[in-house]
């Protein structure tokens, strides 16, 4: 039988063992320099990416202290479209400090309060070193891009993602990436409006130039019958009302009332197959029909046109308005639709599909943290010079605490340094000797000083032009110090029964 400090320390070392090795396969891939991954499936499939959310979506993950980082990173994601690597690597030396901790005897209670404690010191301080970030939203891009495949055209892609951005008043999700193969890079363009991958229904229909719209959910196609029916009927005349209902008549009706609401004509844009005849009559009044479209454009093409979706044709109340083309982008047919409102559409172009995969990704964490810091409005210098400057706040304030919480809080500090470390180890560089006059640097107030990626010394980041939104450091240290915590709290790891229903 184990005694029960013993099986706290086994439970305590798995995870952080875990926890490290997640950290580990993450960590020679932060930063501007920092490594790609290339992972290969069962399958064959391979994706070779620098992006740390999507390498940790792909790692075949079984320990549960490893799930927890992994969950924290997925937090980071969510909420702030990038900074993984970061929260995962600072997680993992939060971790890895504590253990030493643990070797002088201090109890796990003492260093989840320190660090909390510390999380709570570093993001105040955080604030106060940030700046609005209204002039600063091309260095934000560029900054989230270098690393990246997209690097090779920063000042182009950086231009985009700026104007997507404020054409979408910071609203990522009025932001849509198109990507079709074929192309470079700088073929890419943004436009207000939303393209969507289908035809109109007949093939020589084209919409009329003054680009009246409706939205239909359903109720524009035939009812759905089972094969074999047979239906009966008493009279001639019950026979005449059934097929009132259900031949052309219904669809005559139909148009006649799609018509009215479209007396110059346009286009009906249908969630639903609509049914043939019905697209027929509706050509005749100069009328185009596309249909089958996937609810997320529906909703973009609602924003846009400002019309709402109608259920069904019944409830029609009038007519959205925007430009309606058909276009050929690439090799593909498309149908474009432009407007005044918020939402947005980046046509991505690249040569194949799977540098074109690395480019997407690569433009929503751009589009993301652009969006994140046009929406909060506030700045930080990046290149970890902000963790340097909170580890040194930490360490000045450390001693106001005294007792053993002191030396949580100084283990938290030292974690912190692992960011700019990291940087500027990937980059080929020496990491203390970076760390030790980053120190230096900002014990005399410069405290924008970061790891100069290219000569191995440091420089100041703001010269640079190396910025991220302050809400994407805060929620870094946030998550990290939680997952963190919650990790060392755990003192045992036993197996649960299996719930009902799973096997
Ligand atoms: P994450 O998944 O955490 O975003 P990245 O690999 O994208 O990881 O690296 C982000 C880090 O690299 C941030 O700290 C950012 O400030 C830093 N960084 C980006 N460009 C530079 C640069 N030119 N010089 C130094 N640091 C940089
Ligand atoms: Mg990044």
């Amino acid at each position: 039988m184990q005694g029960n400090t013993e099986k706290q320390v086994t439970a305590q070392n798995l995870n952080i063992r875990a926890a490290k090795a997640i950290s580990d396969t993450v960590k020679s891939t932060l930063g501007p320099a920092g490594m790609d991954k290339m992972m290969v499936d069962g399958g064959g499939g391979v994706i070779v990416t620098n992006d740390g959310a999507t390498i940790l979506q792909s790692l075949d993950i079984a320990h549960p202290g490893a799930k927890m980082i992994v969950e924290a990173a997925n937090t980071q994601e969510s909420m702030c479209y990038d900074g993984t690597t970061s929260t995962v690597v600072l997680a993992g030396q939060l971790l890895a400090n504590s253990d030493t901790l643990f070797e002088k005897g201090i109890h796990p209670n003492i260093v989840c309060k320190g660090y909390r404690q510390a999380s709570r010191w570093a993001t105040e301080h955080l604030e106060t070193l940030s700046v609005e970030a209204k002039a600063y939203l091309k260095k934000v891009a560029q900054t989230a891009i270098t690393g990246k495949s997209l690097e090779s055209s920063m000042e182009y892609v950086s231009s985009l993602c700026v104007e997507a951005v404020e054409n979408a008043k910071g609203e990522y999700d009025k932001i849509r990436v198109l990507c079709q193969p074929g192309g470079a890079l700088d073929d890419s363009y943004c436009f207000k409006g939303v393209v969507i991958h289908k035809e109109f229904i007949m093939p020589n229909m084209s919409p009329n130039p003054n680009g009246s719209a409706i939205l239909v959910n359903t109720g524009l196609k035939n009812e759905k019958m089972d094969d074999n029916v047979q239906v009966q009927f008493q009279s001639a005349q019950e026979f005449q009302t059934y097929k009132k209902e259900t031949g052309r008549d219904v669809w005559v009706k139909k148009a006649e009332m799609i018509a009215g609401h479209l007396p110059d004509g346009g286009v009906v844009f249908s969630r639903e197959t609509v049914n043939e005849v019905l697209a027929s009559l509706l050509a005749r009044n100069n009328i185009s029909v596309a249909h089958r479209i996937p609810e997320s454009d529906m909703t973009a093409l609602s924003h846009l046109l400002e019309t709402p979706v109608y259920h069904s044709p019944e409830d029609i109340q009038g007519a959205g308005k925007g430009t309606i083309n058909q276009e050929i982008i690439g090799d593909m047919k498309y149908i474009v639709v432009e407007g005044d409102a918020d939402v947005t559409t980046l046509v991505l172009r690249g040569a194949t599909r799977q540098t074109l995969d690395e480019t997407e990704r690569g433009f929503e964490d751009a589009l993301g943290v652009v969006s994140i810091a046009y929406k909060t409005g506030n700045v930080v210098t990046g290149g970890g010079s902000t963790f340097i400057s909170m580890a040194q706040l930490l360490r000045n304030r450390a001693a106001e605490i005294g007792g053993r919480q002191q030396m949580a809080i100084e283990a938290f500090a030292e974690s912190l340094e692992v960011i700019p470390a990291t940087i500027a180890e990937n980059a080929g560089h020496d990491p203390l000797d970076t760390i030790l006059a980053l120190r230096s640097e900002h014990a005399l107030g410069n405290f924008q000083y970061g790891p100069d990626v290219e000569t191995g010394g440091i420089c100041d980041m703001s010269e640079a032009g190396v910025w991220e939104p302050l809400n994407l450091v805060r929620q870094c240290i946030q998550s990290a110090s939680e997952v963190s915590i919650s990790i060392l709290r755990i003192d045992d790891i036993v197996s649960k029964k299996p719930q009902d229903g799973q096997v």
